[in-house]
């Protein structure tokens, strides 16, 4: 009897190897595969990374399983909030956004961070305070845009850098004001409008809504409005220069999108992972984003 020819296994995926996937539903577009798969092979670890679309009910024991068969991975919408309740050792960041991205198992307990938080530090201080730039978060008067669950993250590390002040904008105030009571406190000003903010100066407009996404949308904000805006950080990032970039670079105002965010934060995940600096220059290649 003939024995069927057996696939040849991929090089170098063992029964040690890590798995790790990231979760969510869509998670087709997703572009962490490419760059942890990346990273992996760059730092010559021992994992595989792969995108799975799961669903709400599923959540649960697919995060555990992972986790605790020596694996992890990523939590995409929309299911970071429930994310953070599955963990036995919730990150401050975790604890602080009430949503988890990033999860790992050590021996029988399932860890969990929220690297948004690190990933948009570490990639607004490359664009204020890199090479040849003066500009800082310590002082800054900032004015961010929306109320979800970036917006949350992203609060936390404006918070947590001592930006002078702190205005959130958002189409449902009331969701903002939720945002400013559970995170900030009386040290965020919420908006009641985009007019009530004419006139007005900022050092930093961040973008944290999902406006940007898709090619009809409209300006998160008309920058127009305000006495002055003097730098520009937009978290969505795609193919092309995002329409809100494109509007702060017309007026001469400095601009960044998301991409460099999307790389640190998950480069941070990389370090928590396998506890080594992530090689961030492959990460960035694997995006195609400039340093
Ligand atoms: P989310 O929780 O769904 O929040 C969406 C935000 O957008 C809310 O503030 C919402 O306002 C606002 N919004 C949606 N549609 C709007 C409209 N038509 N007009 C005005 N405001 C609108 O989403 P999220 O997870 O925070 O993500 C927000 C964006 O950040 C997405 O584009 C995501 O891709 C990006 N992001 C980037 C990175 C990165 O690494 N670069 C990381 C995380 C997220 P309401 O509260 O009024 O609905």
């Amino acid at each position: 009897m003939s024995v069927p020819a057996k696939a040849p296994a991929r090089p170098g995926v063992t029964s040690a190897t890590r798995v790790f996937a990231l979760l969510g539903d869509p998670v087709g577009h997703s572009r962490s595969p490419v760059i942890q798969n990346e990273a992996f092979g760059q730092a010559e670890v021992d994992g595989v990374y792969v995108a799975m679309r799961c669903r709400t009910e599923d959540l649960a024991s697919v995060l555990r399983t992972l986790a605790l068969t020596g694996g992890g991975g990523n939590v995409t919408l929309p299911h970071k909030e429930r994310a953070a309740r599955l963990l036995d050792v919730p990150s401050d960041a975790v604890r602080r956004t009430g949503a988890c991205n990033t999860f790992w198992g050590t021996g029988d307990a399932v860890h969990g961070d929220n690297t948004d938080v690190e990933g948009f530090r570490r990639a607004v201080k490359l664009f204020l305070e890199g090479e040849g730039k003066t500009g800082s978060l310590a002082g800054a008067r900032i004015l961010l845009l929306g109320a979800g669950g970036a917006s949350r993250a992203v609060l936390v590390s404006l918070l947590d850098e001592a930006a002078g002040s702190i205005t959130l904008l958002n189409r449902s105030a009331e969701r903002a004001r939720a945002v400013a009571r559970r995170i900030g406190g009386a040290s965020v000003r919420v908006a009641e409008g985009v007019e009530s903010l004419k006139d007005e100066r900022f050092d930093l407009v961040v973008n944290a809504t999902r406006l940007g996404l898709s090619a009809d949308d409209p300006l998160p904000l008309d920058l127009g409005v305000l006495e002055s805006a003097d730098a520009v950080f937009d978290l969505v990032y795609g193919a092309a220069e995002t329409p809100f970039v494109r509007s702060a670079r017309e007026r001469g105002v400095p601009a960044v999108d998301g991409a460099e965010m999307l790389v640190q934060q998950g480069a941070v995940a990389f370090e928590r992972w396998w506890e080594r600096p992530a090689p961030i220059g492959a990460m960035r290649a694997a995006l195609d984003v400039g340093s």
